[in-house]
């Protein structure tokens, strides 16, 4: 029988295997030309490098979040739980409100100081390709896993539904980041429901105009809904990357673990203030 546990141990293996497969597509149909081989192999060890330590981090809050969750649901918390939901629904509710709070958290990440200055890691990456899904600082996925513990319990989502959504947002997160070509009229129409390598390579842009859209994860509806979603044929996005992270110490592991502490000089401006500021010329 199909446990949560079960699929939250595949997650790590899924996810391997998802980003090895975009890795091939990569290779065969390039959005943007590849590295050079030894650049190329070096810019993918570093980024799994810097994996190690969100997959540390990941396996406990994994197992940690579907604990909470089947906590959660044998004591009747959440929202949910105050109905009696047929699983099917609560699976696709899950899918979906999460999704919603993962943009939400994601947006959030890009807004205040503290939060950007740990998500910035995964947009310092000047080459994205499907490893760059695998890079981030883990305090970011520390603060993630307690964000998600608590929706979690607030929302009553049972720990199948989280498992399962779990898995489906890492796939989507090694598909989107891929620097993978598809005919753009293709391209397009899979943007109608899930952002594309074209749609989320936008997000990676160091024009701020476009790093702030697209932070969408399994769905692009949040983004088209809440007015930050930028089609992929809007303009070419240019050069990917962080304006002010490309020395080699700051792109070294541990340049780019003690990027929150030492960086502070790129902090993004409060939300108030004008937006268009932080958009490079
Ligand atoms: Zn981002």
């Amino acid at each position: 029988m199909l446990t949560a546990q079960t699929v939250a141990d595949l997650i790590p293996f899924a996810m391997a295997a998802g980003v090895s497969l975009m890795l091939a597509l990569e290779t065969l149909s390039p959005l943007v030309p590849l590295l050079p081989g030894k650049v190329r192999v070096r810019h993918a060890l570093r980024n799994l490098s810097i994996a190690f330590f969100i997959a540390v981090v990941a396996a406990f809050g994994n197992v940690l979040a579907v604990a909470v969750a089947a906590w959660g649901t044998s004591n009747q918390w959440g929202l949910l739980n105050l109905f009696d939901t047929p699983w099917v629904l609560r699976f696709l509710f899950a899918l979906a409100v999460l999704d919603f709070f993962e943009w939400l958290r994601h947006r959030l990440h890009h807004r205040l100081n503290f939060l950007w200055r740990f998500h910035r890691v995964h947009h310092t990456d000047p080459h994205v390709d499907s490893t760059t899904a695998l890079r981030g600082h883990p305090v970011e996925s520390l603060i993630t896993y307690s964000y998600y513990c608590g929706l979690i319990l607030l929302l009553g989502i049972d720990p199948l539904s989280l498992a399962l959504r779990s898995l489906v947002s890492a796939m989507a997160v090694a598909w989107h980041h891929a620097d993978f070509k598809l005919p753009l009229g293709l391209d397009k129409a899979i943007s109608l429901v899930t952002p594309t390598p074209r749609t989320h390579r936008m997000h990676h842009s160091r024009n701020v105009r476009f790093t702030d859209s697209n932070f969408g994860t399994v769905f692009t509806w949040w983004d088209r809904l809440l007015g930050t979603f930028t089609p992929a044929d809007a303009q070419p996005p240019g050069k990917t990357g962080l304006e002010g992270f490309d020395t080699p110490e700051q792109q070294s592991l541990l340049g780019v673990l003690r990027s929150p502490l030492l960086d502070v000089q790129h902090d993004v401006l409060p939300p108030s203030e004008a937006r268009a500021d932080r958009v490079l010329q």
